[in-house]
């Protein structure tokens, strides 16, 4: 069901509470990529624009829930945020408690106030931690405490907006206690989450044919949710990464010093069963004694000698899977191909975001899940040819795995 977005609900004089994902890469208290930011912008422009007092809060890195911590402040997402906005945008000194209440009180239209760091109170992470971990089962205490952070955030505003995609897989106080506690009617999605959901659900339930899945990364333990989601409505499936090599070890063939998850050698058989001839798996690997800048490599067909590990897929797989690619009409893209933060084992990876580029030009929808291939994709300056990037890892890698997510489900049907 499409949901109900913040265009359709008046702001005008309204406090908006809109949960953002800037958990932005910074480097010495500089940003190194603000794309979460400026992905975020038309949904926070369509509120300042008409008239709504926005309140925004995010999570940044992993503090330690115990209170400010300078290293984890939002402060300079604040000042680029006030730059992309071109209006200045005020930090307020925490997210709940009395001083923040009495500012958000004080707002006045097309005001933007953005709270500091949840995850500087446990309360934030608590329930999702619980859920993880039955060791940490919540005491009654915690409960409430969670519960009161929850309703001091709900406190500050009248209309919930969530934007966060890339933290929709986690039931977070502030992505799901908090949006039940305002009145439905009230909790809308924000484009980036609305397009996200456009593009990775209609490439998942209504693919235009040819459908190709491209997987990679380093473990199958890891994707095989994604794997069982993906086999059944996908025409092929097309692995590379270190994954591969589990599925060459399952084939019984030698793979040198490969990564290799011995203990799912009889998941990867029965997988290889199941798929058919929907698995394409690489020809051939890029190999070395070691995975060092510049080392020395040999490309192998079949059988990988005991002193070589396999870092990337070798041309003749990048031709195939180039070809595969020029067939398809969309494309799903999770996973680099290779060790590709360490060249010459870039290659593969780096050859498969041309083959998308060229085929989102020749009108093939090319959406990539987000994390690594991302990256990629950005590294390889291709990042704009793709028709979507999504800005979450880990929320696209469970959307394609098929699950639903209690905090897009509780939002306003449209
Ligand atoms: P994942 O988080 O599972 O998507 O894995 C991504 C990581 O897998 C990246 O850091 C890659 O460098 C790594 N990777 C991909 N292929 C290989 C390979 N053949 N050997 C070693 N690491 C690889």
């Amino acid at each position: 069901m499409p949901k109900r977005t913040i265009d359709q609900i008046d702001v005008t004089g309204r406090r908006v509470l809109m949960r953002v994902d800037f958990n932005v890469p910074l480097e010495d208290g500089r940003i190194t990529d603000d794309r979460r930011i400026v992905m975020a912008l038309p949904t926070i422009r369509s509120v300042l624009d008409r008239g709504g007092r926005l309140v925004l809060m995010s999570h940044l890195g992993r503090p330690e829930g115990k209170g400010f911590e300078a290293d984890f402040s939002l402060e300079p997402v604040a000042v680029r945020l006030g730059e992309l906005l071109q209006r200045e945008v005020t930090l307020a000194p925490d997210c709940v408690g009395v001083a923040v209440q009495e500012r958000v009180s004080a707002m006045k239209n097309e005001e933007c106030i953005l709270l500091e760091n949840l995850r500087f109170h446990a309360e934030e992470t608590l329930i999702d931690k619980a859920r993880k971990n039955p060791d940490k089962r919540l005491t009654p205490e915690q409960a409430a405490q969670v519960d009161v952070f929850a309703g001091g955030l709900a406190s500050l505003a009248q209309i919930y907006c969530n934007d966060a995609f890339g933290t929709c897989h986690r039931k977070h106080a502030s992505m799901y206690d908090v949006p039940m506690k305002v009145s439905a009617g009230r909790r809308v999605a924000g484009f980036l989450l609305r397009k996200e959901l456009q593009f990775l659900g209609d490439a998942l339930f209504a693919p235009k044919r040819p459908f190709i899945a491209i997987l990679g990364g380093a473990k199958v333990s890891d994707k095989i949710g994604v794997i069982e989601s993906l086999l059944p409505k996908v025409d092929r499936l097309l692995v590379g990464g270190a994954m591969a090599y589990t599925f060459f070890a399952a084939r019984g063939m030698e793979v040198g010093r490969s990564l290799c998850e011995r203990d799912k050698l009889d998941l990867a058989r029965s997988l290889i069963q199941k798929s058919g001839d929907k698995l394409v798996l690489p020809i051939d690997s890029l190999c070395a004694a070691e995975l060092a800048a510049g080392a020395a490599t040999r490309t192998i067909e079949g059988d990988i000698p005991a002193d070589l590990m396999g870092l990337d897929i070798g041309p003749r797989t990048i031709e195939r899977f180039a070809s595969i690619v020029r067939t398809a009409r969309t494309v799903v893209w999770n996973g680099p191909l290779g060790a590709f933060e360490t060249k010459p084992f870039h290659a593969g990876t780096m050859a498969m975001a041309t083959a998308l580029a060229e085929a989102t030009k020749a009108g093939t929808i090319t959406v990539i899940g987000g994390g690594d291939s991302a990256a990629a994709v950005e590294q390889a300056g291709l990042a704009e040819r793709m028709t979507h990037i999504s800005t979450g890892g880990g929320a696209s890698l469970e959307f394609l795995e098929g699950k639903s997510f209690a905090t897009i489900d509780i939002l306003d049907e449209a």
